[in-house]
C-alpha cells in the first residue's frame, strides 16, 4: 500500500498557498473597480458642471429676451405718448392713456421675471464654480490615485507569481490523480479541496462541513494509507496525527 502522508503534506501546502492566492485575486479584482469608481466620480463632477453651464446660458438667454421685450414696450409707450399730442377727442386720449398704463404694468411684470432670471443665473453660476473646483481638486489627485493603484496592482501580481511558483514546487510532490481530484473539488467548492478533521470533546468533525466522523473514518485517516474524503461534503480529509494524539491524551486525563 502507498503511504500518502508525503502527498498529503505537499497538498496541505498547495491548499494553503492556493487560498492565499485566492485572496490576492480578490484584491487584484478590486483595483479596476476602484479606478472605474474614481472615473465615475470625475465624470459626475463634469456632468454637474455641464448641467450648471447649460442652465446658466439658458438664464442668460432668457434675460436678454426679456430685456428686449421691455425695450419694445418702452418704444411702444414712447410712440403712444407722442401720439397723445395730436389726439383730438377725449375718448381716444383716454384709450391711449389706458394702453400706456397697460404696457407699463406689463413692463413691471417682465422686470420681476428678469429679477428671477438673474437670481437663477447667480445660483447656477455658484453651482458651476463649485462643480468646477471639485472637478479640479479630483483631477489633481487623479493621476496620483491611478499610479498608486497601478503600483498596488504590480505588487499584488508579483506576490501572486511568487505563490504560483511555490505552488508548482509542491504540486510536483503530489500524486497526479490526487492533485486532479483536489483541483476539481476546489473549483466546485469555491476554493476548498481539502479539510482537516477537527476535535470536539467526544468526537471529531469534518473541518469543512462540521459533520461528525465515524471511528472507522478516524482510524483510516490516522493510517494515511489511502486518501479519505468526507462522506457529507466530499472534500479530501486529513487528520493531524500529532493533534489527534494530544487531544486523545487530554481527554483520557479528563475522564480519569
Ligand atoms: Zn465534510
Amino acid at each position: 500500500m502507498t503511504d500518502f502522508s508525503l502527498h498529503v503534506e505537499a497538498l496541505k501546502k498547495v491548499q494553503e498557498l492556493r487560498l492565499r492566492t485566492d485572496k490576492l485575486d480578490k484584491e487584484i479584482a478590486k483595483i479596476p473597480k476602484a479606478i472605474d469608481e474614481e472615473k465615475r466620480t470625475v465624470d459626475g463632477f463634469k456632468e454637474q458642471a455641464d448641467d450648471a453651464k447649460h442652465e446658466l446660458l439658458k438664464a442668460k438667454a432668457s434675460i436678454t429676451d426679456l430685456e428686449s421685450q421691455v425695450k419694445a414696450k418702452l418704444d411702444y409707450i414712447e410712440k403712444l405718448k407722442v401720439s397723445l399730442y395730436t389726439v383730438k377727442d377725449n375718448q381716444t386720449y383716454k384709450k391711449t392713456q389706458e394702453e400706456i398704463e397697460h404696457n407699463e404694468r406689463a413692463i413691471s411684470d417682465i422686470e420681476t421675471k428678469i429679477l428671477e432670471a438673474i437670481e437663477r443665473m447667480e445660483s447656477k453660476n455658484a453651482e458651476l464654480l463649485s462643480a468646477e473646483s471639485s472637478l479640479a481638486e479630483k483631477q489633481a489627485l487623479h493621476d496620483d490615485f491611478i499610479s498608486k493603484k497601478n503600483r498596488d496592482l504590480a505588487e499584488l501580481e508579483k506576490a501572486k507569481a511568487a505563490f504560483i511558483a511555490e505552488i508548482e514546487k509542491y504540486e510536483v510532490a503530489v500524486e497526479k490523480g490526487l492533485l486532479d481530484r483536489f483541483n476539481r473539488l476546489r473549483t466546485m467548492r469555491g476554493g476548498t479541496g481539502l479539510a482537516f478533521a477537527q476535535p470536539e470533546p467526544d468526537y471529531w468533525v469534518c473541518g469543512n462541513c462540521q459533520v461528525q466522523l465515524t471511528h472507522q473514518e478516524i482510524s483510516l485517516l490516522l493510517l494515511q494509507r489511502q486518501i479519505c474524503t468526507c462522506q457529507a461534503c466530499g472534500v479530501i480529509m486529513v487528520i493531524e496525527n500529532d493533534l489527534y494524539h494530544r487531544h486523545e491524551e487530554a481527554m483520557k486525563k479528563k475522564r480519569k
